[in-house]
């Protein structure tokens, strides 16, 4: 394929897709997307540390050949206005794997946010955010080490999937009309009115996605969030979905929390990974008190959405909560947080969301070595209290350092491994 803006790397090979499984070459090809607002700033310190981290972890065997893709106002400015160009997502497509930095949304009418728009274009059904405390990071509860889940959200159906009728529309009065004399439902005069889709295709697709991964990374619980206690119909049905693909396709692996009472005493059979559920109001409550009791969690769009940031906010918040956005192979790592614009070039925002995002990546493409590289020097960093403005302000005689001097201090150590 080529391409009228994007430039692939002279060398490296992209990434295939073989037997259900990602081929990847000592020398693949990987997209980026810079963002907007502080995204070109953290891309440049995350490649960096990137680069070293394979450097050192394979000793120049292997390497990365980035290819640059355009997204937000750096695409409109090389595509003429377009802010979304089509051959970015082919891009996405070709090269399999991709990272992204955060994306403004133009205000302006019927604008649909980019992130939003790349999900849905690519399908990339669930939104990974694994939550996990690094040594030394400011945080407000006391025993931060208990906290380590990884959410598998979903990331297409939902309030999200925008089937909504603005209150006084014709559509919406069609719809009331149909609702009130069809199907015997009472609400107010003039309600804005929204539709929830969750389906048993888009459910297990994503449940199957966290199972999976709690098997492969022998994690010992999923946990379905869900408020099937009122919606019945749609988190419910999430949930009974869930025991379903459990118990339809993972019975060798996997027993509900019923099962594990009634016939193991409540003791978990090794190997075992432990289906259970808990209802979303409680599930906020327990992730504060009782974070040690969850591993991996999957839920609907809107709960995740809530839930990712809150489990972050107890081991750093967004400016170091790294996420990804999955197919079934198809993958583009992401910064959670936004494009602050107001600290744009100035050198100064923390990296780590992206920088995490991207030791997802890595772990992604099986290059554990130069992942665990960034996760052993990561917290070295942060005791050495050696961060930017945002930890620097929540920790006592703390040497304040901008986004390239973070990286700085993490290629030091890389190179010292
Ligand atoms: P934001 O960009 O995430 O920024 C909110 C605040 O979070 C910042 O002012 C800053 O707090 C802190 N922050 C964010 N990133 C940080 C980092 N790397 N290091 C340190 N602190 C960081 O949220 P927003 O202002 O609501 O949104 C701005 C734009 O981003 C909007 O156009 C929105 O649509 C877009 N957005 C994009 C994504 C995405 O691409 N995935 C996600 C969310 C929002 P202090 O001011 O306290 O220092």
């Amino acid at each position: 394929m080529t391409y009228k803006h994007i430039t692939l790397p002279e060398s490296g090979d992209k990434i295939a897709v073989a037997d259900g499984k990602l081929q990847v070459s000592d020398n693949p090809i990987l997209g980026f997307v810079e963002g907007d607002g502080i995204g070109p700033d953290i891309t440049k310190a995350s490649l960096r540390v990137w680069d070293a981290a394979v450097k050192q972890a394979y000793g120049g065997k292997r390497k990365i050949h980035w290819a640059e893709l355009y997204m937000g106002e750096k695409a409109a400015a090389v595509y003429d206005g377009d802010y979304f160009p089509a051959e970015t997502l082919q891009a996405c497509r070709d090269l399999v794997v991709s990272i992204k930095g955060p994306l403004t949304t133009p205000i302006g009418g019927g604008f649909r946010s980019l992130n939003v728009s790349l999900r849905q274009n690519l399908d990339l059904y669930a939104c990974v955010r694994p939550v996990r405390y690094y040594t030394g990071v400011p945080s407000p509860l006391r025993h931060p080490e208990n906290v380590d889940v990884v959410i598998f959200r979903e990331n297409t159906e939902d309030v999200y999937s925008g089937i909504e009728f603005a209150a006084g529309s014709a559509e919406n009065e069609k719809l009331a009309k149909f609702l009130r004399d069809e199907m015997g439902c009472e609400f107010f005069e003039g309600a804005g009115l929204g539709v929830k889709p969750i389906s048993e295709f888009g459910s297990k697709r994503l449940i199957r996605k966290a199972i999976r991964f709690a098997i492969d990374h022998s994690r010992e619980s999923v946990t379905l969030v869900h408020k099937g206690n009122i919606m019945k119909f749609t988190e419910g049905a999430f949930r009974n979905w869930g025991y379903e693909v459990a118990a339809q396709e993972f019975a060798e692996n996997t027993v509900s929390e019923s099962d594990l009472w009634d016939k193991y005493d409540g003791q978990r059979p090794e190997g075992k990974v432990i289906i259970k559920d808990r209802i979303t109001d409680i599930m906020f409550q327990l992730m504060q008190l009782r974070p040690s009791e969850f591993d991996v969690i999957a839920t609907m769009n809107l709960n995740g959405d809530y839930l990712s940031d809150a489990a972050a906010a107890e081991v750093g918040g967004v400016g170091i909560a790294p996420g990804a956005n999955i197919a079934d192979h198809l993958a583009v790592f992401e910064a959670t947080h936004g494009t602050a614009p107001k600290y744009a070039d100035q050198n100064k925002v923390n990296p780590s969301s992206l920088l995490l995002s991207g030791v997802m990546m890595l772990e992604y493409i099986g290059w554990s070595e130069a992942a665990n590289l960034i996760n052993d020097v990561f917290p070295q960093v942060i005791e050495d209290k050696t961060v930017t403005y945002d930890f620097a302000r929540q920790m006592n005689a703390a040497t304040t350092v901008s986004t390239s001097g973070f990286a700085d201090a993490l290629i030091k150590k890389i190179e010292a491994a």
